[in-house]
């Protein structure tokens, strides 16, 4: 299997609460390393444009206005299969159906306010760690 980079947020939610050693704690005991992390405060724009891909469904502009509503923190992941092995640790969007031991079962409040975010595919990842980060932040 392939070493992969993967982009993970902690959303609003998680931050407010403290979570991010926890969710941390997660990610590295399952063999993910934290390649480049920062805290940001996103703007409106900002949040529109990286869930541009969901502008057509009917929760978009809560979404948004959740992802503003506090700040989050961007990461890029890697490991083995980091992509699958991410969406596996997160567990379902919504956290009512997420495997018991998923940090969305574990943490998450709501399926909007689902404590977490990870690329659903390289492809996906590449372009959105390109959205946070620049080469020259990404240690690994
Ligand atoms: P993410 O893209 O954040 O990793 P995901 O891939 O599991 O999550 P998507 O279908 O891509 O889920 O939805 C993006 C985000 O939009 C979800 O994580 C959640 O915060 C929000 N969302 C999804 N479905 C709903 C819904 N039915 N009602 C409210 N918010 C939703
Ligand atoms: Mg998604």
């Amino acid at each position: 299997m392939a070493i992969e980079r993967t982009l993970s947020i902690l959303k609003p939610d998680a931050t407010r609460r403290n979570l991010t050693g926890s969710i941390n704690k997660v990610f590295e005991e399952a063999g993910l390393s934290i390649l480049a992390q920062k805290r940001i405060q996103l703007t409106r724009a900002e949040a529109e444009a990286f869930y541009a891909v969901h502008k057509e469904r009917g929760f978009f502009n809560d979404l948004v206005g959740y992802m503003i509503s506090g700040p989050v923190v961007a990461q890029v992941l890697s490991g083995e299969n980091a992509v699958a092995k991410n969406r596996e640790l997160m567990g379902a969007t919504d956290p009512k159906k997420a495997t018991e031991g998923t940090i969305r079962a574990m943490f998450a409040e709501s399926i909007e306010a689902n404590s977490v975010h990870g690329s659903d595919s390289a492809e996906n990842a590449k372009n959105e760690i390109s959205f946070f980060f620049a080469e020259i932040d990404i240690v690994g």
